[in-house]
């Protein structure tokens, strides 16, 4: 018969489910983290498969022999697209099949800032009963949300906001057609700023490059107003951290839920005097669900796969 042709070799650089990794040493050479001859990935990888280690420009010049690379998830911000594109090393990625788990964990944020879960909860573990007189709370039903980034994960977002809200949509996506979201009731405008005045609750979806750092700061903050609620899933700097920290504290908007932050995972240090009463923090688990995890995994083993044997 045809004599097998060899596996393509694949360094894997960070754990995966197992499922994946099964379909990994199936379909591949895999060389695993931690297993003889992966320290030398940088001088021999064809082809990498990353979930959350960074690629640096100097990594790149150090991948002499890289072609290709599948990326779990959707950003790609920590490996340097552009040192790739310039060598026409291909990244595949997996856009939309954590958009689910991550909008999700926003309905999860937004109601729980609105409800002060998070910090009733801390009180009532710390040992006495929680008075409810001290506990306060906003309704969420037909409050406007704004969706900075029109993509897949804020798609999702209006979506089950719409559902579980009766929620008004406002989104702003300069980059989406003008046929965007077509199936989906929304008013469209054309400036943050527009957004902002509209919408109580406001939600990222943007990926973090030069021109989203910073896109929230105090101004934009004072624009959403008291009964605001900031929600960033998307990459933390987007929104401005110390800003936000003084908008929460002074009542400018009513809280925050953050699931991605400039320093990660977030410490009590770091974040000690952001973390009040109205404000929800994790520890960037948007796609982190069983199914997410796998479902993302496979989906960027099997992009590099069917790139490879193309
Ligand atoms: P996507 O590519 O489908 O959508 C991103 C959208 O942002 C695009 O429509 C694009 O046109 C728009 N955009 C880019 N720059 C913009 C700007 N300056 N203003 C307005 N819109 C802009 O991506 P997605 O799947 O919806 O994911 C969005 C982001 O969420 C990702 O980039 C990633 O950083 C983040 N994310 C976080 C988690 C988590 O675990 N918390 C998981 C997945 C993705």
């Amino acid at each position: 018969g045809p004599s097998a042709t060899p596996k393509p070799t694949v360094y894997v650089l960070d754990p995966f489910k197992p499922q994946v990794i099964e379909f990994v040493q199936q379909h591949f050479d895999a060389i695993l983290p931690g297993t003889p001859g992966h320290q030398d990935w940088r001088a021999k990888a064809q082809y990498l498969l990353i979930r959350s280690s960074y690629l640096t420009a100097q990594d790149v010049d150090n991948c002499p022999n890289l072609l290709a690379i599948g990326k779990q998830g959707v950003g790609i911000d920590k490996i340097d697209a552009a040192a790739c594109a310039a060598r026409g090393i291909k990244i595949f990625n997996t856009p939309g099949v954590n958009a689910r788990a991550v909008a999700e964990l926003v309905l999860a944020l937004a109601s729980s800032v609105a409800r002060c879960t998070g910090a009733i909860t801390r009180r009532q573990n710390a040992g006495k009963p929680v008075p409810k007189e001290t506990c306060k709370g906003l309704i969420l039903h037909k409050r406007p949300i704004g969706v900075i980034g029109m993509g897949n994960i804020g798609k999702t977002v209006a979506t089950i906001f719409r559902g579980a809200y009766e929620a008004p949509i406002i989104a702003y996506d300069p980059y989406m057609p003008a046929d965007a979201w077509s199936d989906l009731p929304h008013t469209r405008v054309s400036s943050i700023e527009k957004l902002l005045r509209a919408s109580d609750i406001v939600s990222v979806h943007v990926p973090l490059t030069d021109s989203t750092r910073n896109l929230i700061a105090l101004p934009e903050l004072r624009l959403i107003g008291p009964e605001g609620i900031v929600i960033n899933t998307a990459r933390g700097g987007i929104v401005n951290e110390a800003d936000l920290e003084s908008a929460v504290r002074e009542g400018i908007i009513w809280g925050a839920g953050l699931d991605c932050h400039e320093q990660e995972p977030p410490t009590q240090e770091r974040y000690g005097s952001l973390w009040m009463e109205n404000v929800v923090s994790t520890p960037h688990i948007g796609a982190a669900t069983e199914q997410t995890q796998i479902e993302t995994g496979m989906a960027a083993a099997q992009r590099l796969h069917e790139y490879i044997a193309a």
